[in-house]
């Protein structure tokens, strides 16, 4: 399984399916991705191999976009089809996020979540966390940031997790403990993935987030790497 991100100047797709490749050799079912084209998110995911998501994305979507990410899955909550691949949208359409690992919590927070009004339209334990965000987002009136932080504190498993915004498309929030995570920055643009490979041709710089760590990923600004559990979000 794997992730790859890219938000800059060059057009996303290209780094996202040539990285997604690169991680192939960390075993996968299904694959996905979502580029911002300045107005919308174009999403497409296919059970089956990056080169099928290749094929699928180039029939079926845009593929304009300085924003995107991108995601190999191993199933562990819900049968690799289409629907359960990831990227997996909130209900709002807002927001969408990338996921490898568990939420072991999962059943609970969904079963709160639809008492307030959620529908799933997955199995996966993925866009259960992405509505969890949402939630917190509109309840609490924070930011992007904020809201996975807090998020994150409520759930219990293993994760490396990309999400934005379509309403701040100037960062990805990314968040560590258990899968990997890597963030290679450039100039003015930024690349996240599972490990270096797919944007090693782009840039030597790269930071590796540790275990319970986030960092909001956003043009313009130094990467900062904050604890989960502890340091309070600008
Ligand atoms: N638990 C998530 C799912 O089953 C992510 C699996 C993965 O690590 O790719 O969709």
């Amino acid at each position: 399984c794997g992730i790859v991100g890219y938000i800059g100047h060059r057009d996303a797709y290209p780094i996202i399916i040539k990285g997604l490749q690169r991680l192939e050799y960390r075993g996968y079912d299904s694959a996905g991705v979502a580029l911002y084209d300045g107005e919308h998110i174009n999403l497409a995911k296919t059970k089956g191999k990056v080169e099928d998501l290749r094929q699928k994305s180039e029939k079926n979507i845009s593929l304009k976009g300085n924003l995107g990410i991108g995601h190999t899955r191993w199933a562990t909550h819900g049968i690799p089809n289409d629907v359960n691949s990831h990227p997996h949208y909130s209900n709002s359409g807002e927001l969408v996020i990338i996921h490898n690992g568990i939420i072991e919590n999962y059943e609970s927070i969904k079963q709160e979540l639809t008492k307030r009004g959620y529908y799933f339209e997955s199995d996966t334990d993925t866009e259960v966390l992405v509505n969890l965000i949402e939630e917190i987002k509109k309840t609490e009136d924070v930011k992007l940031g904020h809201a996975v932080q807090i998020a994150l504190n409520q759930v219990v498993g293993a994760y490396a997790i990309a999400v934005f915004d379509k309403n701040k498309p100037d960062e990805i929030v990314v968040a560590k403990l258990g899968s990997p995570l890597a963030i290679g920055i450039g100039e003015n643009e930024f690349f996240i993935a599972s490990d270096a490979s797919p944007f090693i041709e782009y840039t030597n710089n790269a930071v590796y987030l540790e275990d319970e760590e986030m960092a909001i990923v956003r043009l313009g600004k130094e990467i900062k790497l904050r604890k989960i559990k502890n340091d309070a979000i600008a």
